[in-house]
Order: structure tokens, then C-alpha cells, then sequence
């Protein structure tokens, strides 16, 4: 299927040819015939899938720019309306269509004078509440989105949204969309849509096999260190590394920028200058790590995040699958990776069977097994450089003193001097007690999982071929390119090491 199989008018499939896109996703099939029929629509699907897009292209295509606001759409967060209004925006443009954002925290002024040129307003429902009720913005839309629906309940939006609701058209093509459909969801559906069409994006098609899902059990005291090594091995290109509450943001700020990496805290409390001058940073790549709350890093479009890590599981399976949906976005694979302590196991568990994915448990490498890692990396940058004249000189000017064999040992050691890869060998459980553990906690549901501590550490096996095969070729190794990362911060990580045990 192709987008021209919709009934789409020619600037908005202009719009789509120029945003790269060429098959629409699932959601998108479903929902753009539908609504382009007329009816309401409560759908769901993963985050990622393109829901901006299933609503925005069929609405849009619809609208005549006649200078009234045709198009609402409600949004939980700043960030987000900053993003569907930036992809609205863009499908929009060649039909004439303005975009206004409105959000909390900034001035009333611009924004009603930006709210009168739009065709579409994308809004957070406190601030959208406020121009309603103090009469300060009259709109009668023919559209009414409600997007990512289930966070704004879950951030206590119910009331806000029943609010202004009231001050709606009776007549309206009402819309919502979400990625999971708890109760209250299904609640408010009943009460704004009318007849609605349901679309929803069975499991295996909605889990978005984009992401590969893994988890690592530790010792509650091993998170720091696993995390760093988990890292140190995956080489993120950007990452998210999720907390649970924003004390714990800033602490691993300052324990990562410790060690070295270029990371960012972005929670709630943030002011929003703040926050965008932080996202901004991160999309161009100023900051590689970001450390988050759930609700800071809601809906945060960035399209090469390549890994999302829980430091903590969340509390439930919706946030799970929030936090994950920020990697493997537009196509690209991602990983999701979980730490969990042996009292987490049935947590983590339940989580596998809610999401209807397999979480993969593995272990946590090595040192030996990074600095393999990196030696890989390295030979591979080293069959992909040309070589400079400058190079050739230098090497000219080593061998008056010294012989080639001699030459090369030198630059490689200078290459790899950074790179050594520090803290204690083996972190976290190996496999055969963590399905212990599993099997365990499995069967004495109320039972804790902490019995298995300290033993079957030289348990770990399934690793010991992997390693001990590569001995002979380096005994230390390291990658030239971790760009960004100052040797002289890496090598803070063991003076740390003692205030952290
Ligand atoms: P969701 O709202 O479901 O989380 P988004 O609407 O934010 O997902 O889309 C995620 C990313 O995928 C965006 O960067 C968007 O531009 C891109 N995208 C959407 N639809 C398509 C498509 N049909 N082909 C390629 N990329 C797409
Ligand atoms: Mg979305």
C-alpha cells in the first residue's frame, strides 16, 4: 500500500514525498480512510508508529485554510506539542495551513496573536483551559484530536480535558489516539467520541519489533557499575537513561559526568528554556546521554536514540512501554535495556507478558570482553582510514630513530592509552542463577528473590568460551573514536571507585 492509495489532496502528498515517507504503518492505514470518511476514531498503537501522521495528513487534507482555526489537538506535554506541531507544521505548509503551539509557561500575548493566523492549534490542556475560560480565545474546530490520551489522564489531565470539552462544537470529527487503553481512557471515549470506529494495532504488529528488549539482573549496590559498563560495551550513538524520581536524575548526572560522559538531566522541575536549549543539544549531539523522569521524556521525538536504559523498572507496564518507544524510532533498530534486582524478577516478568515481547536476559560483559569489543572497533576504524600525507611524513620522521615493527606497537598503544577499560570484572548475575531466581520467584510468588545472593558467581559459563578465545591477540584494547569523552574524566572512574562500594 502506498500513500497515494488514499484519497489525499495533492499538497499533502507533496507534503509526504518531501518528509522522505514511502508506505504508511499500520496505524496509518487504518486510521487515514476513516477519518477521511468522517468518522470518530479511538485508536491505539505503540508509540513510534506514526500517529502524528495518521491524524494530522487525513485532518489537514480536509481543511480549506480559510483562516479560522478548522484543527484542535490536544497534547500532554510541552515538548510534544513543540514536536506535533513541528510535524504538523511540515505536512501543512504547501496548503497553506499555520500551525500555532500553546503551551504553559510562556506569555498570553503571542500566543492568541499566533492562535488567530492558525489553522491548527496544538495544545497542552492547562494552557488551552485557561484562554477558553477566560474567554481570551474562541475557536470552533471541525477536528478534535486527542493525542498520546492515556498520559494525559495519567498525569491527572481528566477534568481539564472534560473542561474544554464544553466549550467545543457540538458538530466535531473527534479523534483519539493512544498507545494502551486502560480503563479511564475507554471511560472518556464514551463521553467525547461519537460512534466512534475502533482502530487497534494488534500486539505483534504494535510492539515494535524495532526494539531489541534486554534485561540484566544486579545486586540493588551494582547499578552504578553496571549501567557504566553497560555502556562502555554498547557504545550508545545518543541514549535515555530512565529514573524514577528526579533526585535519583540528579545524582547520575553527577556520578556519569564523573565518569566522563557528556550527559544532560531533564526532569519536570526544569525551566522550559532550559528543557529546550537541553533537547536541542541533545538532537545535534552537544549531549550523547540523557538522564530522565518519566514524564520529562514523554513523547521526546528524537530519531537516533539508539539505546533507552532503565536504571530502575518502571512502576508499570504503560511506562515501559513509553520509555522504550523513545529508541527504534522512523524505522531505525534501537535497543531497550533493564536492570533488575533479583526482588524485580517477577516485576520484569510481568512486564514480558504485558507487553507481549520477549525480554532477553543476558549478562553484564566483562572487562575483558569491552576491551575485545573495542579492539573490533578499532581494527575495523583502522581498515576504513586513508592515509595522509602528513601521516606518511610522521612515520618518515620515526623511522630515522626507529624500526616500522617498533612504529606501529607505539601509535597503536597511544591509540588505545585511553581506553583501558576500568572497574571490577564481573558485575551482576550470571544466567543459570537468574533462572533460578526466575524459576524461584515464579513459584513462591510471595517469596523474595534475594536467596540466591553470592552464589553461582563462578557460575557465568555461557561467557567463558567468548573471552578466553580472544586472550592471545589483546591483552588490552581500545577504540580511538569515543568521540567527545575526555581521557582525563574516564580516568576519575577509579578514585571514584571506593566512595561508591
Ligand atoms: P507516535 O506518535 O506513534 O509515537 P510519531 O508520530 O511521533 O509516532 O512518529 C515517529 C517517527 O516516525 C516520526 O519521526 C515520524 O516523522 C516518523 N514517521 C511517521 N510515519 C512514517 C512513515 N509512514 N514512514 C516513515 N517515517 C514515518
Ligand atoms: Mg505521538
Amino acid at each position: 500500500m502506498k500513500f497515494t492509495d488514499f484519497n489525499l489532496k495533492d499538497t499533502i502528498q507533496a507534503a509526504i514525498t518531501d518528509a522522505g515517507f514511502t508506505e504508511p504503518s499500520p496505524v496509518q492505514k487504518d486510521a487515514i480512510p476513516l477519518i477521511l470518511e468522517g468518522h470518530d476514531i479511538i485508536a491505539q498503537a505503540q508509540t513510534g508508529t506514526g500517529k502524528t501522521a495518521a491524524f494530522g495528513l487525513p485532518i489537514m487534507s480536509m481543511m480549506k485554510a480559510d483562516g479560522s482555526v478548522e484543527g484542535l489537538v490536544i497534547v500532554p506535554t510541552r515538548e510534544l506539542a513543540m514536536q506535533v506541531s513541528d510535524e504538523l507544521f511540515r505536512f501543512g505548509q504547501k496548503s497553506g495551513l499555520k500551525t500555532a503551539t500553546v503551551y504553559g509557561g510562556t506569555p498570553y500575548g503571542k500566543q492568541i496573536d499566533r492562535i488567530k493566523q492558525a489553522s491548527v492549534v496544538v495544545a497542552t490542556p492547562g494552557r488551552l483551559q485557561d484562554l477558553l475560560m477566560s474567554g481570551k480565545i474562541k475557536i470552533n474546530p471541525k477536528f478534535v484530536v486527542l493525542d498520546e490520551a492515556d498520559e494525559m489522564l495519567d498525569m491527572g489531565f481528566l477534568d481539564e480535558i472534560k473542561n474544554i470539552f464544553t466549550f467545543l462544537p457540538k458538530e466535531r470529527q473527534t479523534l483519539m489516539f493512544s498507545a494502551t487503553m486502560p480503563k479511564g481512557i475507554r471511560k472518556l471515549a464514551e463521553q467525547i467520541l461519537n460512534s466512534p470506529k475502533t482502530v487497534s494495532i494488534t500486539k505483534s504488529e504494535s510492539t515494535n519489533t524495532n526494539i531489541t528488549q534486554l534485561y540484566y539482573v544486579v545486586q540493588e549496590r551494582e547499578r552504578d557499575d553496571a549501567l557504566v559498563r553497560l555502556i562502555d560495551y554498547k557504545n550508545p550513538n545518543k541514549c535515555i537513561i530512565f529514573c524514577r524520581m528526579k533526585k535519583e536524575v540528579d545524582r547520575l548526572v553527577a556520578h556519569m559526568t564523573a565518569q566522563g560522559f557528556k550527559v544532560s538531566g531533564l526532569h519536570g522541575d526544569m525551566e522550559q528554556k532550559q528543557r529546550e536549549v537541553t533537547i536541542r543539544a541533545f538532537k545535534q549531539g552537544g549531549i550523547d546521554i540523557f538522564i530522565a523522569t518519566d514524564v520529562a521524556a514523554r513523547g521526546l521525538d528524537v530519531n537516533d536514540v539508539t539505546h533507552v536504559f532503565n536504571y530502575h523498572i518502571p512502576f508499570d507496564s504503560e511506562s515501559y512501554v513509553h520509555r522504550i518507544g523513545r529508541t527504534g524510532r522512523a524505522g531505525k533498530t534501537g535497543e531497550a535495556i533493564t536492570l533488575v534486582s533479583p526482588n524485580e524478577l517477577r516485576t520484569i516478568k510481568r512486564i514480558e507478558k504485558d507487553v507481549g515481547a520477549k525480554l532477553v536476559t543476558q549478562v553484564i560483559p566483562t572487562r575483558m570482553e569491552v576491551q575485545n569489543n573495542r579492539a573490533d572497533e578499532l581494527i575495523a576504524k583502522i581498515a576504513e582510514t586513508k592515509v595522509t600525507e602528513n601521516a606518511i611524513n610522521l612515520v618518515k620522521t620515526l623511522q630515522h630513530d626507529l624500526d616500522i615493527v617498533t612504529i606501529a606497537h607505539l601509535l597503536a598503544s597511544l591509540v588505545q592509552e585511553e581506553s583501558f577499560v576500568k572497574g571490577k570484572d564481573n558485575i551482576g548475575l550470571g544466567l543459570e542463577e537468574i533462572e533460578l531466581l526466575i524459576e524461584r520467584a515464579m513459584q513462591n510468588r510471595g517469596g523474595g528473590g534475594g536467596g540466591g545472593r553470592n552464589r553461582g558467581r563462578n557460575n557465568r559459563g555461557s561467557r567463558s568460551g567468548g573471552g578466553g578465545s580472544r586472550h592471545g591477540r589483546n591483552g588490552r584494547s581500545g577504540g580511538g573514536d569515543r568521540g567527545g569523552r575526555s581521557g582525563g574524566g574516564r580516568d576519575s572512574r577509579n578514585g571514584g571507585q571506593g566512595s561508591r562500594n
